[in-house]
């Protein structure tokens, strides 16, 4: 191990133990320098090509406190209820698509 990757392992340590990480969080705190260390990031859930869709959460790196979670898709913020409502917006149109297929009898 040489000792840059030593150094990058103990700053991982050290700003990892100030972050209290929600279950979702995929980040690997401490590894990018900068504003990302501060910020709780899920897994990347692709919804068109190149266009990921993250649930994410910033932390004062002072105080620690955390803002509340939101949901980024691509370069756009949206908040909880926006993004529950975009997706069933999604849902809704797909739905509409599935009944001309199959027409109801009734
Ligand atoms: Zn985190």
């Amino acid at each position: 191990m040489s000792d840059s990757e030593f150094s990058a392992r103990s700053h991982n340590r050290t700003v990892a133990s100030r972050i209290n990480c929600p279950l979702w969080c995929a980040i690997q705190h401490g590894a990018n320098h900068g504003e990302e260390d501060w910020v709780h990031m899920s897994e990347a859930l692709e919804v068109a090509d190149g266009v990921p869709a993250r649930l994410c959460m910033s932390v004062d790196p002072d105080t620690g406190a955390e803002d509340r979670p939101y949901v980024t898709i691509g370069s756009s913020e949206y908040t909880l209820d926006e993004a529950e409502e975009l997706g069933m917006s999604l849902v809704a149109i797909a739905r509409v698509g599935a009944a001309s297929i199959h027409p109801s009898a009734g």
